[in-house]
């Protein structure tokens, strides 16, 4: 069995990320709370490497976005996996604005402390100020958008990237800065790197199909089965293994190319698509417990 590199091709250089880890901290000292979007699909992938040391000491609140799309006891149990360390979490929706309501409510109860400190000092109190971070494709955008209101936001997809910064008012003494920090991914865990990849987290031609849909069809059979075989009408022999598996799915979906042989590439599109809508239900692909690192049995 080859193991398959999901990345051959994309590199985040250190220099990069250096500038970009760089850039965000300039950010971060500007805010008073800093809000960590995650994917609540995976909520260990999703993190940037160095988000810790991004945060340092500032209040922070972790984001637990697409809920919508995550499973609902895995979300209870990540909830309590970061309440246990301390940390406020709060899972939301921000296609639909769900939850919005509670994070605001959040930021304002870590804050004052903040403010109750600016007031024994008799500083007369400005807004407090927070920013969202997070890897691209997480929603930040979609996020600012819903608790900004009308006011748009522009980003591109790169660490660091923000423009035209502004503060918009959220709560009645609350700003956000309307410009997401871009952190970059993880992709130095092949485990991760599929993740993210499955999720979309990542454009579809800059890593491997084939590496990333093997992993995918392993965590199906195994976590959701039976919405797998009612979706595609299989029977048990096709789950032997995920060759049998992809040729079935295939061949149920007339991905046939001439001499009977099925274009897998096709099939593995429908699949992953299939995975992305929520079709094969709500799947949540990092576990709390399982290994936070994925080390292929190699040291480190
Ligand atoms: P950004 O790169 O972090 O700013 O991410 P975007 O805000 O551009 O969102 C990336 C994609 O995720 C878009 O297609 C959004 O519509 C989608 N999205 C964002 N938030 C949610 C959510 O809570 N649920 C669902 N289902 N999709 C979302």
């Amino acid at each position: 069995d080859t193991k398959k590199e999901v990345f051959p091709v994309v590199h985040w250089f250190p220099g990069h990320m250096a500038k970009a880890t760089r850039m965000i901290k300039d950010y971060v000292k500007k805010v008073d709370v800093v809000i960590e979007l995650l994917d609540a699909r995976i909520p260990r992938s999703s993190a940037n490497p160095v988000i810790t040391e991004v945060v340092g000491q500032k209040p922070h609140i972790i984001v637990l976005n697409k809920v919508d799309l995550a499973d609902a006891k895995a979300t209870k149990a990540w909830t309590e996996f970061f309440t246990a360390q301390g940390i406020t979490v709060l899972a939301i929706d921000s296609k639909t604005g769900k939850g919005k309501k509670q994070l605001v409510k959040a930021v304002e109860r870590l804050s004052k402390p903040i403010i109750d400190k600016w007031t024994a000092k008799g500083i007369r109190s400005r807004s407090v100020r927070t920013i969202i971070l997070g890897i691209p494709n997480v929603g930040k955008s979609t996020l600012i958008n819903s608790l900004a209101g009308a006011a748009a936001t522009r980003t591109a997809d790169k660490p660091g990237h923000t423009r035209g910064q502004q503060w918009v008012k959220i709560g009645k003494n609350l700003e956000l800065l309307d410009t997401p920090g871009v952190l970059w991914p993880k992709l130095e865990d092949q485990r991760a790197a599929a993740r993210l990849a499955m999720t979309g987290a990542i454009s579809d031609d800059v890593y491997d199909l084939e590496a990333v849909m093997k992993q995918l069809l392993m965590q199906l059979t195994e976590q959701a089965r039976d919405v797998l075989m009612a979706r595609y009408k299989l029977k048990e022999e096709h789950l032997v293994s995920t060759d049998t598996l992809l040729d079935a799915i295939g061949r149920k979906r007339g991905c046939l190319v001439s001499g009977g042989v099925v274009d897998l590439d096709k099939a593995r599109r429908i699949i992953l698509n299939d995975y992305r809508s929520a079709k094969l239900g709500l799947l949540t692909l990092d576990a709390v417990d399982e290994e936070p690192y994925y080390t292929d049995g190699e040291d480190k």
